[in-house]
């Protein structure tokens, strides 16, 4: 039996396709230029094969001509073109990508470096255009043809009249009603940041002849208007030229230029990866907190680009809570233009990226706490409390990765100190890694049960922020050596002298013991004798894990 071909109604698939792929109108310009860019690499691709053709730079660009009168944006290019079959073919069939196929021809060769393949983007001029007119001359032929469509009520193509080898695209601008007027995509300066925003690293000039007021020749103070053909992107992206051609200042006018930060940055790293995984980034640790950073509202995400052109302002799954103070862009060629968030998500090679992405910036992060410790500790002031997060929550999972990189504030450096430092220089005898929660330094500093510890000669970490003992509990040893906080009951220094001297007491006041223990009821278990005390009346302490601190931020937390 032969089987039957499903007819799509291609007006609701049109419509279907191009709401639920393209979540923002202004899209359909970086689709029309990808495709313009893809047509050049293509011609450029056979001038590399063919003998008979040469490749002049200069002869290649994409032009963008909006004209408000006729109310049309024509998006021009001088790539390879389309016949009158390749028209049929690429433009008549929903989904089709003609530089898929391309690249498939052309596997074994290299060469190219096309954006398209999944066959959609051209109609996302449907979105903003009434009618889409195509006018294209194909590389060695004598003929131009023009397609057109409504979009609901099919296309035509004809013959007609073009002088040289390329493509226009014509669109006429919607404006029939009051919500579906697109003006704004006939303006000079929308056009320019959209292509800014989205197509700023695409290889070829993309041009536009721009009106400027200009002194007029010959005087100091008459202006007269001119158009000038302008070049709207700057080509050559920063993560795709070397390391050794850039300077610090070029790192930092592109955070700037994109307005990652409003401070300097801290630290870039900028990576080109080859190999299983072909990427390149440019990250950048901040330097200073972000007024929303701990807030909900603070975004986590690096840019996304494919093959130049960008995809995702902010793509979340490349970071893991705990870095997401990172900020910057990831580009590779492996990823398609119009890949849905809910595909990004599986994608294995995103996955793959994001991996090596947070291995990246952990031996970053290593590398400046070891040789520049003051910029570490910057870091660690505005981040820090980021990473203890990090270690706490995924019931600890990222505690190994995590655990080299925090600090403490030290009683006896007094200043931060991280983990390794503190163990490697504990005195022979000692157990414990000791800490003391509270609200400040000063606070702790006169708290009576630091007392015996600090009499032992042993260092104190000062615990001032909320999440730093629950962090700590999750790490629960660092180097084998156990946490113990100073106002826990057993705190596992040697008995001396003192020993007996408190049991003793403990006996000779036992009525006063319990008179008190009565006074306090409820508020406390047990009155003891302490061994801790040298210069304090009295003190608290806990039996069990959790903290007189831990205690009052349970409570303080909603719920
Ligand atoms: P994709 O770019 O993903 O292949 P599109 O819907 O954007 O899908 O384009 C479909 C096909 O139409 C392209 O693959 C290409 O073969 C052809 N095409 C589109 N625009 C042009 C152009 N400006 N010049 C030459 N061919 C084009
Ligand atoms: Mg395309």
């Amino acid at each position: 039996m032969a089987k039957k071909q499903f007819k799509a109604e291609s007006k609701r698939l049109l419509d279907l396709m191009i709401n639920s792929i393209y979540t923002q109108k202004e899209i359909f310009l970086r689709e029309l230029i990808s495709n313009a860019s893809d047509a050049i690499d293509k011609i450029y691709y056979k001038a590399l094969t063919d003998d008979r053709l040469t490749f002049n730079k200069d002869d290649y660009y994409i032009k963008i001509i909006p004209d408000k009168t006729n109310r049309t944006l024509t998006i021009s290019d001088t790539g390879i073109g389309m016949t009158e079959e390749e028209l049929e073919n690429h433009l008549g069939i929903i989904a089709k990508s003609g530089s898929l196929a391309f690249k498939q021809e052309n596997e074994a060769r290299d060469g190219h470096n096309i954006i398209g393949q999944f066959g959609v983007g051209f109609y996302s001029a449907f979105m903003v255009a009434d009618v889409v007119t195509v006018m294209t001359k194909a590389l060695g032929s004598d003929q131009a043809y023009k397609w057109e469509s409504a979009g609901s009520d099919g296309y035509t193509i004809t013959p007609c009249e073009k002088a040289t080898v390329g493509t226009d695209i014509i669109l006429k601008i919607k404006g029939n009603t009051e919500d579906e007027r697109y003006d704004e995509y006939l303006e000079e300066y929308r056009l320019r940041s959209i292509v800014k925003k989205y197509s700023d690293f695409i290889r070829y000039p993309i041009k536009m002849d721009v009106k400027r007021t200009k002194l007029k020749e010959g005087t100091d103070n008459e202006y007269e208007e001119v158009v000038e053909e302008q070049i709207l992107n700057s080509m050559v992206p920063i993560w795709r030229k070397n390391k050794n051609e850039l300077t610090d200042q070029d790192y930092e006018n592109f955070y700037i230029e994109k307005r990652y930060g409003f401070d300097k940055p801290l630290k870039h790293i900028h990576i080109s990866a080859e190999g299983n995984i072909v990427y390149r980034a440019i990250l950048y640790i901040p330097e200073k907190t972000p007024f929303d950073y701990y807030t909900k509202e603070y975004e986590k995400g690096l840019e996304l680009y494919s093959n130049g052109v960008l995809i995702m302002d902010k793509c979340a799954d490349l970071l893991p809570d705990y870095f997401s103070f990172v900020k910057g862009m990831v580009d590779s060629e492996d990823l398609s233009l119009n890949i849905s968030r809910e595909m990004l998500q599986h994608d294995r090679q995103l996955k793959l990226i994001a991996k090596n992405i947070n291995s990246k910036i952990k031996s970053q992060l290593q590398s400046m706490l070891k040789d520049e410790r003051d910029k570490y500790e910057t870091f660690y002031k505005a981040f820090g409390r980021q990473l203890k997060y990090g270690v706490y929550s995924d019931y600890g999972a990222n505690k190994e990765t995590l655990q080299d990189l925090l600090m403490f504030y030290s009683s006896k450096e007094k200043k931060l100190v991280t983990l390794d430092e503190y163990v490697s220089r504990m005195p022979e005898g000692q157990k414990y890694i000791y800490y003391a929660t509270g609200e400040s330094i000063e606070r702790i500093d006169k708290l009576p049960q630091t007392e015996l510890v600090a009499d032992k000669g042993y260092e104190i970490l000062y615990f001032t922020d909320d999440i730093d003992e629950f962090a700590i509990k999750m790490l629960m040893k660092y180097k084998d050596k156990e946490f113990k906080s100073v106002s826990s009951g057993d705190l596992g220094i040697e008995a001396d002298d003192k020993e007996k001297e408190s049991d003793a007491n403990e006996s000779e006041h036992k009525d006063l013991f319990e008179s008190m223990k009565t006074i306090l009821a409820d508020k406390v278990t047990s009155v003891k004798a302490s061994k801790r005390l040298k210069s304090h009346p009295v003190c608290l302490s806990t039996e069990g894990e959790v903290t007189i601190e831990m205690e009052k931020v349970l409570k303080a937390m909603p719920g």
